[in-house]
């Protein structure tokens, strides 16, 4: 924060820079870290000005938690054979500040046989999915539903944005076909792609 940010209210997340601990002790919902004080949690600072602490006011809302039921968007990070890892950005149509981790385990795919995860998802897509377990605070995802899966997918030789054909996914610039669990909403929504996603 510079010196006219200083100021209790701002919307913070995990790891914004609250201050040095010069100037401020760290309060409840921070930390600090080689001297310089950091938001531990989301919330809105508060800054004691008499006392000089920084703390943060934790601010979580039910609809930024997934629940079991909830449908929500993720970008997947990472693919293996028998489950895929995705970045949760969005529960319904609420985009979140921060995210959490979902895992797609092979099972919760389809209501059918599925033999690879590799002809599901590919790392850099975005899908759709259900939240069918949040033991632990890890969050257990399906796509068995018929409008749940893959949204938005690019070729993994070019990344060039996937067609759906008779062949599979088609890449009309380099010719590569690859396969996916799409969901019947792939290439409708065109919210998702750029910088959101990022954030
Ligand atoms: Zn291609």
């Amino acid at each position: 924060m510079t010196q006219s940010e200083r100021k209790s209210g701002l919307f913070v997340v995990p790891g914004d820079r609250l201050g040095v601990i010069e100037e401020f002790t760290s309060g409840p919902g921070t930390y600090v870290e080689g001297g310089t004080i950091h938001s531990k949690v989301t919330g809105c600072t508060l800054l004691d000005m008499l006392n000089k602490q920084v703390s943060v006011y934790p601010l979580v809302k039910a609809a930024t938690v997934p629940h079991v039921g909830s449908i929500v968007t993720g970008l997947v990070l990472d693919v293996k054979s028998k489950n895929a890892v995705l970045r949760i950005f969005q529960i319904g149509d609420k985009m979140l500040s921060g995210f959490f981790k979902g895992m797609l385990h092979i099972s919760g795919v389809s209501h059918g046989y599925v033999d690879n995860m590799f002809n599901v998802c590919k790392s850099g897509d975005i899908m759709r999915a259900k939240v069918i377990s949040t033991e632990n605070r890890s969050f257990f995802l399906s796509t068995a539903d018929k409008d749940l899966g893959v949204i938005y997918a690019l070729c993994s030789l070019c990344g060039h944005v996937l067609q759906p054909g008779n062949r599979g996914m088609g890449c009309s610039k380099c010719g590569n076909f690859e396969r996916r669990k799409l969901s019947p909403d792939y290439g409708k929504d065109t919210t998702h792609k750029g910088e959101q996603i990022e954030s």
